[in-house]
């Protein structure tokens, strides 16, 4: 019993409904991507682990503790991909895709790998809709992506949301802030726990997300980077939030907003659902204006975001799923049969009929019944006495010419 191999932790099986559900989601996602102008983008599932210490940075959480690295021989070291942005970014300088018109706008359904604490919403292999535009800083660019994102998740009905959203500056507003808020979080130094007071140089932002009550209050009275922004990072933010208002796309600026990852730049926004449980980040996402040089190519600024599938789907109704209609189902009441029946089913969906054959070496009866559990349209049963074409929504049924099956059932019986 006990050593039955089970999936492994923080991993699970899609199944049934669940599968059908998951299209349904991606569909819709698609449906609004595509006409914007969001082509396809796939990635490999492992990239070299410099990628990631470069591209999400070496002081994140994500980088320090949670990345599935191996050795891959020649003293090689690959990771399973955490994040998706840094592969995009790679993949855009590596084709060169900076020849092409910018910005160069991608989107990609994929799965993603951290070794977290497994619960309700977060898992140790996850899956990500997410997209990228890369090559302008047009803040339309930015308020697009965001409206996107309001678009799926209105489209799939998810309850609760709440988007928040806020700028992170550029390299030059950073730098003069992380002072202020590095002098703030030394003065108060007793009250910030472990984690932050140890990572009061290497990443200070990060602490406004920190739960412990004491840095929570140190916090509470810190200085802002939005009073840091520079006047082109201060008018940037604002042409982003003059756009999502024209759009109607509804928000809360959030002057606290830091989102897990180093590569952020300028806007930054991050959809939470109260449908959710602790883990209640649906899809955020920003600007990372930096990276393409953190990576060794040539600047290019991007933006971009990822929502969780796991959590969309959580945070919204089950869609409407139907199982995949059956044109035709092929029984045969003998084995000697059972060559013509095959060849009919396969004649029948190479005809573009989704046809079924009987496959489970069930008696006559048990076909039948299969058929009618199937919810096939018409039965096609092959006798030693003939072939013979069931009518299952009227319940007809009539002798035909074996190869007149398609005919009738195209023009019915
Ligand atoms: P991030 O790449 O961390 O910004 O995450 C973007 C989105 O991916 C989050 O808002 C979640 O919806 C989802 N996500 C991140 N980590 C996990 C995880 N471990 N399990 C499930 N979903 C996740």
């Amino acid at each position: 019993m006990s050593d039955r191999i089970q999936a492994p932790r923080g991993t699970f099986d899609v199944l049934g409904d669940d599968a059908l559900a998951r299209d349904a989601l991606v569909e819709a996602a698609r449906r609004v991507l595509e006409p914007a102008g969001y082509g396809r983008i796939e990635t490999p599932t492992f990239e070299a682990t410099s990628l990631f210490a470069r591209g999400v940075g070496e002081s994140t959480d994500v980088v320090q503790k949670e990345m599935y690295t191996f050795d891959a021989g020649d003293s090689e070291s690959l990771t399973l991909r955490p994040e998706g942005t840094a592969p995009v970014c790679r993949a855009y300088l590596e084709h060169g895709m900076h020849k092409l018109p910018q910005p160069v706008k991608l989107w990609y359904l994929s799965s993603f790998f951290r070794r977290e604490r497994p619960q309700k919403g977060r898992y140790r292999q996850f899956w990500q809709i997410g997209l990228e535009a890369i090559g302008s800083d047009d803040p339309a660019v930015d308020a697009e992506a965001i409206l996107l994102l309001s678009e799926i998740l209105e489209a799939i009905g998810s309850r609760g949301l709440r988007l928040r959203i806020s700028s992170l500056g550029t390299a030059a507003s950073r730098t003069a802030y992380r002072e202020e808020l590095t002098a703030h979080l030394r003065a108060n130094e007793d009250r910030l726990s472990q984690e932050v007071r140890e990572r009061i140089d290497l990443n200070p932002l990060r602490a406004f997300d920190a739960d412990h009550p004491g840095t929570r209050e140190v916090m509470a009275s810190a200085p802002l980077l939005l009073d840091f922004l520079a006047d082109d990072d201060h008018e940037h933010f604002e042409a982003v939030k003059e756009l999502l208002d024209a759009a109607g796309v509804v928000y809360e600026i959030d002057p606290t907003l830091v989102r897990g990852l180093d590569y952020y730049t300028r806007t930054v926004f991050e959809y939470t659902s109260d449908a959710l449980g602790a883990q209640s980040g649906v899809g955020g996402g920003g600007r990372y204006d930096g990276l393409m040089e953190q990576l060794g190519g040539a600047p290019a600024p991007g933006i971009g975001w990822a929502a969780g599938v796991e959590r969309m789907l959580l945070a919204s109704p089950p869609p409407p799923v139907a199982p995949p209609p059956v044109d035709l189902y092929v029984a045969y009441a003998t084995p000697e049969l059972r060559v013509a029946a095959f060849k009919l089913a396969a004649d029948a969906r190479r005809a573009g009929h989704a046809a079924r054959l009987e496959l489970g070496g069930r008696s006559l009866k048990g076909q039948l019944k299969q058929a009618d559990r199937a919810g096939a349209r018409y039965v096609a049963i092959l006798g030693d006495e003939g072939t013979s074409l069931k009518d299952m929504q009227s319940g007809e049924q009539k002798t035909v010419e074996p190869d007149t099956v398609m005919h009738h059932i195209r023009g019915g019986l």
